[in-house]
């Protein structure tokens, strides 16, 4: 059995600057100079990118890079998976950190990659991963829910997508009034809607309504999401009104934004909910099926 002799460096998935004064043993001290990015030719950093990207799972690589006896490199996240043979010319691939690469990354800078999005940032090579994890202009995730969507996109992208291809309902305007019926009994335990998509005030708001159980309680809850920024979604809030016989619950919130996952605004009750024995009763007659009347308000606040 082949036992791969490189893995006990623990140095997995670090994605800092390379060590300044340790690792590089008897190295002159690099000065912390300004980029050089600006002082070279566009062509010239088009190689050292190229440089940059892992030859094996084509990303872009981070410290620690690895390289074999030969010079060929290799990021962390694939070494390990490569037993220990380089991929680019089999030789052994041991244990050598290419230590002048990654000193050439740090002196890059280069734009952000939701350029295309409308980021016009531009980041230091390691400083670049940690701005686009966070970068406003980074696509949203489908916020339709209960289903494995893996489509991404600016906010006019998905609306199209959850027309065009979650037939959801798409709604004008700022108040609403909607009727959720389950008659089918057992569809009353389980019950979950498409999504409604709400326009007003130039943005796009979703408003999810199902059955989940809160700890053992059957319970359904209703609630809106921004489709945007969470910046944003604080300039709006949203009232929601369920009821029947006289008796009324409200709700008062403010909307989500859709970077917040489905499944987390669920599952911290940020919304109307509605204990079902409560929902039976709005429904009326003999508590088998559900049929509640929701009605809502988005309102801007100043
Ligand atoms: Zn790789
Ligand atoms: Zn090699
Ligand atoms: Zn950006
Ligand atoms: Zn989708």
């Amino acid at each position: 059995m082949e036992t791969d002799m490189d893995d006990g460096c623990g140095c997995s998935e670090v994605i800092d600057p390379p060590p300044k004064d340790k690792t590089l043993e008897g190295a002159e001290h690099v000065k912390e100079s300004s980029p050089l990015a600006s002082k070279i030719s566009p062509s010239v950093i088009d190689n050292v990118r190229e440089l940059l990207e892992c030859p094996v799972c084509l990303n872009a690589m981070y410290p620690p890079i690895h390289q074999c006896s030969n010079g060929h490199t290799l990021c962390s996240l694939c070494k390990p998976r490569v037993q220990n043979r380089c991929p680019t010319c089999r030789n052994e691939l041991g244990n050598i950190r290419c230590l002048a690469l990654e000193k050439v990354a740090a002196s890059l800078t280069l734009p952000c990659k939701y350029q295309s999005f409308g980021c016009i940032g531009i980041y230091p090579y390691y400083s670049k991963l940690k701005h686009e994890a966070q970068c406003s202009f980074r696509p949203y995730n489908c916020p339709y829910a209960g289903s494995e969507c893996t489509v991404v996109g600016d906010i006019p992208q998905l609306v199209a997508h959850l027309k065009d291809d979650h037939k959801v309902d798409m709604h004008n305007g700022s108040t609403f009034n909607h009727r959720y019926v389950k008659a089918n009994p057992h569809e009353v335990e389980n019950a979950t809607w498409m999504l409604t998509v709400f326009s007003c005030f130039g943005q796009y708001f979703c408003l999810h309504f199902e059955a989940f159980q809160l700890g053992m309680a059957p319970v359904y809850i209703a609630f809106l999401r921004f489709m945007g920024d969470d910046n944003d979604a604080k300039n709006y809030s949203y009232s929601l009104e369920v009821g029947g016989s006289g008796r009324k619950l409200i709700w008062q919130g403010v909307p989500r934004s859709i970077r917040d996952s489905h499944r987390k605004v669920r599952d911290s009750y940020d919304g109307l909910v509605i204990q079902r024995n409560m929902a039976l009763f709005f429904s009326g007659g003999d508590r088998k099926e559900l049929k509640l009347r929701v009605t809502g308000r988005i309102w801007k606040e100043q």
